[in-house]
């Protein structure tokens, strides 16, 4: 049986290369995409005001104090709407099975598409290739048998790169990444984590999963990751776009949401619609 191919295509700091494309001059320079400079927050940072700490989602006050000389751009929102667009319709090129997350990133599944355009590795940057040409904006994917994978290998290419995990090498490309770079570990569950050691996702592997459910509790964490499985739940960004293209959706849960076979919590801990992913390849809902 062929294996699962799984891409995250993700724009690069989409709004903010959208303002770069569109205006020359801000081209190279650290750019802020935000509301007012001191009630607001970042709603994009270029790739060159990011080393200064500025994040999207922080105060935009805060981002002023750590990169004063930042340009600061207001928001237009017709613009991404309409990036946005031609880039989906690229993506559309290549399979039906598009799951949107938002705006600016979508997993696609081309288990399928590999006998008309080759290997997952090979459409992804074509699609890459063309949204530079055709859109004029930087993009970055992962390429994965899960979905899981792919949105953390796109993660670690960006900017403007790609990475393709092979099935095998699953768990041995996630061992050593740091634990925030699961969905839904933020700065509180990374302390939660260090409290009781564990600092990259292979240590959580590692871990007895009966020990990790009596230590982290409340909304702390619901992955479950086993050292000889790896198996974790993980709650899709339900933001969809309402223009975007409604293909038959793609659900890692071979079962109804909120019921995941390994946890103990229901409905699951994590914020969001609950999905639950193993190495397994997902499931497809005409809903
Ligand atoms: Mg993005």
């Amino acid at each position: 049986m062929t294996p699962t191919a799984i891409i995250h295509l993700d724009m690069d700091a989409f709004y903010a290369s959208v303002e770069q494309r569109d205006f020359p001059d801000l081209r190279g320079k650290p750019v802020i995409v935000g509301g007012h400079p001191r009630r607001g927050v970042v709603l994009a940072a270029s790739y060159e005001v990011r080393p200064f700490g500025v994040r999207s989602a922080m105060p935009m006050a805060v981002a002023m104090r750590k990169a004063p000389a930042a340009i600061v751009v207001p928001p237009r929102m017709a613009a991404y709407e309409e990036a946005s667009e031609a880039v989906f319709a690229i993506l559309s090129t290549v399979t039906p099975l598009i799951e949107p997350l938002s705006l600016d990133e979508a997993f696609l599944d081309v288990t399928a598409s590999r006998k008309l355009f080759g290997g997952p590795a090979k459409i992804a940057a074509e699609l890459r290739a063309r949204i530079a040409a055709e859109v004029g904006l930087p993009s970055s994917a992962g390429i994965a048998s899960v979905k899981f994978v792919a949105k953390i290998a796109s993660d670690v290419a960006k900017p403007n790169g790609q990475l393709e995990v092979a099935p095998g090498e699953a768990r041995a490309f996630l061992a050593s990444l740091p634990v925030t770079r699961l969905w839904g570990v933020g700065p509180k569950t990374e302390a939660v984590l260090a409290k009781l050691g564990l600092r990259t996702i292979g240590q959580i592997a590692a871990a007895d999963p009966d020990w990790l459910n009596r230590h982290l509790s409340g909304d702390a964490i619901c992955g479950n990751f086993r050292a000889g499985s790896i198996r974790a739940r993980w709650c899709p960004i339900a933001k969809r776009r309402a223009s975007a293209p409604r293909t038959p959706s793609m659900r890692t849960s071979p079962g109804p949401r909120h019921s995941c076979p390994t946890c103990t919590r229901r409905p699951c801990a994590w914020p969001g619609a609950c999905a639950w992913l193993a190495e397994r390849p997902p499931s497809y809902s005409s809903s």
